[in-house]
């Protein structure tokens, strides 16, 4: 395995890697748990070769609190894609990422500006100009990103088919702990209490999926997963929203098309998002 901290070592080592069949990318931020092992696993399965970045990405970050508090173990992370057959990672630092006088962003105007957009003002934008970034650096057939941030990966898949980005953007299910909590870098951060009470945002969003086959309306689908998280004492509810699967835009009456469900929740200063598509009521 490959590890580059410059762009230019990465770009030989991929123009080589290329060079030998298909390369799937899988994109990440570090401290490595079994949903971001998933897409690689789905990468080997359907690729050639696999490559990964590890980049705590600046720009994406809101409060400069989050970004200091976002845990690492750069040797352990290593050491998971080397086991899992990874040929190429790619560590920059941010002042290798990005020039001293950047000025270009990539934008997708509508899709970033709603829902997760308006809680962390500017996020969509850092991930759309460090993905852009990366497709142009690594130049994969395939990019693997998780359902878990789905806002993000519909923003991706946008600005892949506006921009005429030559890759395929795969997605992958959201990888989940037994207890039903999925799977993120930031459940470290959790206070044994609140890890405890984290399991009401997939419980909520279980509750959801019942009432979407009997039948109800979004509007009392939104309710109950609001009323469920709101009565855990140390669950702050951000946004709960049901939206068209594809779109994201706003649906009302009763569950008759793809709807999903996408939960933001803190846990006293932990931010934990969830997402469940609902099936539609089948016709009885
Ligand atoms: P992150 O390191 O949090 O930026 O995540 C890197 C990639 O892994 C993103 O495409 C995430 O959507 C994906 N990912 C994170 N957590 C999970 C999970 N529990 N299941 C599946 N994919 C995930």
């Amino acid at each position: 395995m490959r590890v580059c901290q410059t762009k230019q070592e990465l770009r030989l080592a991929m123009a080589d890697l290329r060079s030998q069949g298909t390369v799937g990318l899988v994109p990440t931020m570090g401290y490595l748990h079994d949903g971001h092992m998933q897409l690689v696993h789905s990468a080997k399965s359907e690729c050639d070769h696999v490559a990964a970045s590890i980049f705590v990405n600046p720009t994406q970050f809101g409060s400069a609190e989050d970004l200091t508090n976002y845990p690492s173990n750069l040797d352990r992370d290593l050491k998971m894609l080397q086991e899992a057959g990874v040929s190429v990672v790619f560590t920059p630092t941010p002042d290798i990422m990005y020039h001293p006088n950047a000025q270009t962003i990539v934008e997708t105007t509508e899709l970033a500006q709603k829902l997760m957009g308006e809680l962390r003002p500017g996020h969509f934008r850092g991930v759309a100009t460090v993905v852009t970034k990366l497709f142009n650096l690594f130049q994969p057939d395939r990019a693997y990103f998780g359902e878990k941030d789905y806002q993000q990966l519909q923003v991706i898949k946008t600005m892949v088919r506006d921009l005429d980005i030559p890759v395929e953007i795969r997605p992958v299910p959201t990888v989940r702990e037994a207890d039903g909590l999925a799977m993120s870098s930031r459940n470290v951060l959790l206070s044994p209490q609140a890890r405890t009470a984290s399991i009401v945002l997939s419980k909520s969003l279980d509750l959801g999926q019942s009432l979407a086959q009997s039948g109800a309306s979004t509007e009392d689908i939104t309710k109950a997963i609001a009323d469920m998280i709101r009565a855990e004492p140390l669950a702050e509810l951000q946004s709960v929203d049901l939206r068209d699967a594809e779109t994201l835009e706003e649906v009302s009456g009763p569950v008759t098309r793809d709807v999903v469900a996408l939960l933001a929740v803190t846990f006293d200063p932990v931010l934990l998002i969830d997402q469940r598509v609902l099936t539609r009521k089948e016709p009885s």
